[in-house]
């Protein structure tokens, strides 16, 4: 029988404990639309930034969680075909992007669903509005009808596909929208976060000349070492921005890097990132530095024909990419070591602290798990 009502972790207030209650699941499925049992979620940063509450202005409740991964439990009509073309059914397993409307300038004359007009990214659902969660930390999930899905391959274990749905294809986008790696370049990767991490793979797995991951603290640089960085640079060993970029000039025999990939999003990440540059030099610009960035020098962008790239998030493609990258490199990298021990939802509130801290590098849920625990 249909799900009517799931548990799921709520935030209702920012800063605060996530509550454990029951959510109303939508009575009726329009068609193209789903109900998935969420077999994992993993916890991204941006997940942290909205619990603490840096969007403000992002309605509650809402229950988070935007990289999952689960079985079919209910099909709308015409949704039985994934994005390409293969068969879902009652338990098939699952992974989608976010939904896209289709009739925008951004997924029509463009063609590109991240810049549609009303992508339906998971911090606009409110829980107390229909289809009430679209959010991961949940034990069912609504998919709305616009979200293009893929069946996972039954290869791939059910955190990867989950980190596929945002960190991996991120990075993947980054990538792409850098025009990729040219075998003799050094490669800067800002950051050693999720997608830090995930970037330093694919930058040696793209066959770059010589990569350089910059973050901290030490066990995610220890990550960065297994992934494939050649030099590792401790933004709490070396503070100060400016001395960083001094480095990478070393590095670089004074040249500068030929792509520079900001995962940070920190206030001095692109400043800092335009100045690791070299001549005709590229920085792409994944992080959200916020309002407090400092400003970054377009007379060395100008004098060095340098180029500002943006990339937002991914689509089904990188979705799809993904999974393929995932699989194709498991045994040169060992991508559980970027995961934690998945918890149920009653861990959920201590695994979105630990990402705000950042003690986590990327915190595992199975909803599964403590069930009948919290729900007594
Ligand atoms: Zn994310
Ligand atoms: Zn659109």
């Amino acid at each position: 029988m249909r799900p009517r009502v799931t548990t799921a972790a709520v935030l209702r207030e920012f800063n605060a404990p996530l509550e454990i209650e029951q959510v109303a699941l939508p009575a009726d499925l329009p068609p193209g639309a789903a109900l998935v049992r969420v077999t994992r979620t993993t916890l991204c940063g941006t997940d942290a930034h909205l619990w603490q509450g840096v969007l403000p202005f992002v309605g509650l409740p809402l229950v988070l969680g935007h990289e999952m991964v689960g079985e079919v439990v209910a099909l709308g009509q015409s949704a039985e075909r994934d994005a390409l073309g293969r068969p879902i059914g009652i338990g098939t397993r699952v992974v989608w992007s976010e939904s896209v409307c289709g009739n925008c300038y951004g997924c029509t004359v463009l063609r590109e669903p991240v810049l549609c007009a009303d992508r339906g990214y998971g911090f606009r659902q409110r829980a107390d509005k229909w289809p009430f969660v679209i959010g991961g930390l949940s034990q069912y999930t609504y998919l709305p009808p616009g979200a293009h899905r893929l069946v996972v391959p039954d290869d791939i274990p059910d955190t990867w596909a989950a980190a596929a749905g945002c960190a991996v294809k991120t990075v993947l986008r980054a990538f792409t929208n850098a025009g990729g790696v040219r075998p003799e370049s050094t490669v800067v990767i800002q950051g050693a976060g999720p997608l830090g991490l995930v970037g330093t793979a694919v930058a040696r797995a793209a066959g770059a000349g010589r990569v350089i991951t910059i973050g901290g603290p030490a066990n995610r640089l220890a990550i960065a070492k297994a992934y494939g960085a050649d030099v590792t640079i401790s933004i709490e060993e070396t503070s100060d921005p400016d001395e960083r970029v001094a480095v990478v000039e070393e590095l670089t025999e004074a040249r500068g890097a030929e792509l520079v990939f900001d995962f940070a999003g920190s206030p001095s990440a692109n400043r800092e990132g335009v100045l690791m540059c070299g001549q005709r030099g590229k920085h792409v610009v994944v992080g959200l530095a916020g309002p407090q960035a400092m400003p970054v020098p377009m007379d060395v962008v100008m004098g060095r024909e340098i180029q500002v790239i943006g990339s937002l998030n991914g689509d089904v493609s990188d979705l799809d990419r993904s999974l393929r990258f995932l699989t194709a490199f498991r045994h040169r990298f060992d991508w559980d070591a970027m995961f934690g021990t998945p918890v149920g939802l009653g861990g959920a509130d201590r695994a979105i602290r630990d990402m705000a801290s950042q003690v986590a590098v990327k915190a595992v849920i199975d909803p599964a798990l403590d069930l009948e625990e919290i729900t007594g």
